[in-house]
């Protein structure tokens, strides 16, 4: 029979948890801060319990999924946590990874912290490329790791309880830059000039093209040299930069987006480095710990 589970929070990516687990033959207990957003799972065969304390008695697999590390501190006060198994999907920060995890162990649970890598849709969707990092107990994890695989696949993230958010927020950070890249693009075109519709694939297919430059930059970061199989110069590169922010001009679109990492890419280029490509600015954002 399936591992029972507890399920602390119904909202968009809670429910399709629900969901995925419930159609998996696991018995699902859920708690949700506004009952009534619980109401459509219980007609799918969860159980509703009445408080968070309440959700965390009934299994020893406890999921949290809910709106920030706070919210998790605010469902979880006052539950008793000892023998349970909790598992926290919330997306936070590594620090706060790694202080819940502490706070749970000082609880008498075992923990694990999850980063989501998927939108509700797909969740319980086979090879739909959406998995969860996880990171701390691997305990927890090698012996709950078939029903951690249920909504999507489960990647190990290491025994430091901050290395699933910090994989997450790494990847998120990287996405923010393309979709700030995607905006920029569609600005200039200008609707009426070219439809954006027609525009969309060859931007799929140019940002897939692009895309693959990771594995140079990370060679160069692993070898700490930074000016090997370079074919795009950053001395070529601030010079077409000018293109780019004279293009935005004509077509007059604010160059906001783009001009913070053109600041950078100068200030390398300054420092005598236009032989590299884009590795040396990883150095140039790292502060000291200090
Ligand atoms: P929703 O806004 O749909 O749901 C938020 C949930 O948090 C609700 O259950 C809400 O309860 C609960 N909540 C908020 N504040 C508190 C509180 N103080 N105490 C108790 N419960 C609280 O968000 P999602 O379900 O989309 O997201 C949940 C988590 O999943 C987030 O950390 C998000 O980053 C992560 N995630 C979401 C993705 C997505 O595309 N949706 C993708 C990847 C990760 P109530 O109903 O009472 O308001």
């Amino acid at each position: 029979s399936r591992t029972p589970l507890t399920l602390l929070g119904a909202g968009a990516m809670g429910t399709a948890l629900a969901r995925a687990w419930l159609a998996a033959g696991h018995p699902v207990t859920v708690w949700n801060r506004t009952p009534a957003r619980a109401e459509a799972l219980a007609a799918e065969g969860a159980t509703v319990a009445a408080s968070a304390a309440e959700a965390v008695a009934a299994n020893r697999l406890v999921v949290a999924c809910l709106l920030d590390d706070a919210s998790v501190g605010d469902a979880l006060e006052g539950a008793d946590l000892a023998g349970r198994d909790l598992v926290n999907l919330t997306t936070g920060t590594p620090a706060e990874g790694r202080a819940r995890a502490a706070w749970a162990e000082a609880g008498g649970a075992r923990f694990l912290d999850g980063g989501i890598m998927a939108v509700p849709p797909m969740i319980g969707v086979a090879d739909s490329g959406g998995y969860v990092f996880y990171s701390g107990s691997p305990e927890l994890f090698e012996e709950h790791r078939d029903t951690l695989a249920v909504p999507a696949g489960a990647r190990w993230a290491g025994a430091d309880p901050g290395f699933a958010a910090l994989h997450d927020v790494a990847l998120l950070s990287a996405m923010s830059g393309m979709f700030a890249g995607i905006t920029h693009a569609f600005a200039l075109l200008r609707p009426e000039d070219i439809a954006p519709k027609d525009f969309a694939p060859l931007l799929v297919d140019w940002l897939t093209a692009m895309a693959p430059a990771a594995h140079q930059t990370a060679d160069q970061l692993e070898s700490g040299d930074y000016t090997s199989n370079v074919v795009s110069n950053l001395a070529m590169q601030v010079a077409g930069n000018a293109t780019l922010l004279r293009t935005a001009e004509e077509q007059r679109v604010s160059p906001e987006l783009l001009t913070p990492y053109m600041a950078l890419m100068e200030r390398r280029l300054a420092q005598g480095h236009g032989d590299e490509d884009g590795t040396g600015i990883v150095e140039l954002l790292a502060q000291d710990a200090s």
